[in-house]
């Protein structure tokens, strides 16, 4: 059973403006596992993320659950969805501000009709396993800090024991002990509850521990996916090596310019240089992934 994209595409209009945010991306993601998008501020991640949580509808492709026997309906209505919840970057704007901690917790159960004395009861036991004081429990969202409230977000999301938990930049908005907290309690949630995670970041170096799988986009594409110790060690396109590279990446509110990076990359690697999926020419490779080792798909630098 795997939550999967295929072949989506956003565009947004505002103003007569038309934006590609995401560009034919395919994506799956299981139980148990970790896949981790990676790329730069505005190369659709966010948007990828709304799609896959049912929040945003793509403009062309689909949202399925798929099973060996083929597919199930979508996910549907993410927020009563008990299988696929989200977390966000700001935890602190994600909760509501009029409620009490105990509320934005138990929430997802009542909402599947749980009684509420047995929501509570599950609430205080999901609280302790974030590693939070039950005493948090009546406290507003603005009477704690954003790592507890970033902790409460993630005892929301897992509360209904759901099967995928999307979690856009979890740990951004967090300073770096906290963040790195954050990271290992993702990990212990994981191992003992088997849930699926899709991490979206603009930081490679921060999956290292937690992917299973990594898929890097670049302008909307999926330039480069594969297992992540693979593309760590043996990233093929220049935005993937630039990406590695670049760690410890600058500030994320500085829009980052890949293409300057790449120019700098540790082997020199630039657009101009040939397809990283070797062989033909590039202008055989027009569209798609390419297959360059075991799971190892990686785009034609002619594309992005
Ligand atoms: P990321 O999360 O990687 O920073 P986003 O998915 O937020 O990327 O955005 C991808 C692109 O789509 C950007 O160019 C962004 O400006 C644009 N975009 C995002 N949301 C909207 C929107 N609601 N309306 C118009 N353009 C948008
Ligand atoms: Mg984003």
């Amino acid at each position: 059973m795997e939550l999967a994209l295929d072949n989506v595409t956003v565009v947004y209009r505002r103003r007569g403006v038309e934006t590609r945010a995401v560009r034919g991306v395919s994506l799956h993601v299981r139980k148990g596992e970790t896949l981790a998008v990676v790329g730069e501020s505005g190369s659709g991640k966010t948007t990828i993320a709304k799609v896959a949580a049912g929040l945003r509808k793509a403009t062309s492709g689909t949202l399925s659950w798929r099973t060996a026997a083929g597919l199930d309906p979508p996910p549907g209505d993410s927020r009563g969805g008990r299988r696929v919840q989200m977390v966000f970057q700001h935890p602190v704007q994600s909760l509501d501000p009029l409620w009490r901690i105990r509320r934005a917790v138990r929430e997802p159960l009542t909402r599947g009709g749980l009684p509420r004395g047995e929501a509570d009861r599950l609430a205080a036991e999901m609280i302790t396993r974030v590693g939070l004081d039950p005493s948090v429990l009546d406290r507003y969202p603005r009477e704690v800090s954003g790592g507890q409230a970033q902790r409460v977000a993630i005892a929301r999301a897992l509360v209904s024991n759901p099967e995928i938990v999307i979690l856009d930049e979890p740990t951004a908005s967090l300073d770096q002990t906290v963040r790195a907290r954050i990271l290992t309690l993702l990990s212990e949630l994981q191992r003992s509850t088997g849930v699926g995670y899709l991490m979206i970041t603009h930081d490679i170096s921060s999956v290292r521990r937690l992917a299973t799988r990594i898929a890097v986009m670049y302008r909307g594409l999926i330039v480069e996916s594969g297992p992540a110790a693979t593309i760590l060690e043996h990233a093929r396109h220049p935005y993937t090596r630039a990406l590695i590279a670049a760690v410890p990446v600058a500030d994320p509110r500085v829009p980052w310019d890949a293409t300057a990076h790449m120019a700098r990359s540790r082997d020199g690697t630039s657009w101009e240089d040939p397809c990283p999926a070797g062989g033909a020419p590039c202008d055989e490779h027009g569209a798609g992934l390419h297959p360059v080792g075991p799971q190892h798909l990686v785009a034609c630098t002619a594309r992005a």
